[in-house]
């Protein structure tokens, strides 16, 4: 007899029992987007600027590692706006911000072809 007969006859028992084995377990994998996800309090997303905060320091900016901060005139005041597509979500900024004027958010759904809708300008937290 071939050895890749014997070998066959030998594994291929196993894996029928694997197959009909998980049929019946839970999945590994998660159904989103039809299934939410929940995301943790700390998780670092989508940056939320409060405009009233911010003094135009600067210092966001300065220490974004990414160049992901440009500082941008809105009416009187310099603010940052932040470019996602840059962004590694250190928040590097919230750290030097002497104001806490910058913080995290749950919004993880950034994906865009679109260059304009990865751009975070300054809003309020319930905006
Ligand atoms: S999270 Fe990090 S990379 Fe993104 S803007 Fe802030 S400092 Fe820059
Ligand atoms: S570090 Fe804070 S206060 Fe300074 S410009 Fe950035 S957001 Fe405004």
């Amino acid at each position: 007899m071939h050895l890749w007969y014997k070998t066959l006859k030998k594994i291929i028992p196993s894996m029928i029992g694997q197959v009909v084995k998980s049929l019946f377990e839970k999945p590994n994998t998660r159904r989103y987007p039809m299934v939410a996800v929940s995301i943790p309090e700390d998780f670092r997303g989508k940056q939320v600027l409060d405009p009233e905060r911010c003094i135009s320091c600067g210092l966001c900016a300065r220490d974004c590692p990414s160049g992901a901060i440009k500082m941008t005139e809105f009416g009187t005041k310099m603010l940052p706006v932040f470019l996602l597509d840059r962004c590694v979500f250190c928040y590097q900024c919230a750290e030097s911000c002497p104001r806490n004027a910058i913080t995290t958010s749950k919004v993880f759904e950034m994906a865009s072809t679109k260059k304009e809708e990865l751009v975070v300008t300054p809003q309020k937290k319930n905006e």
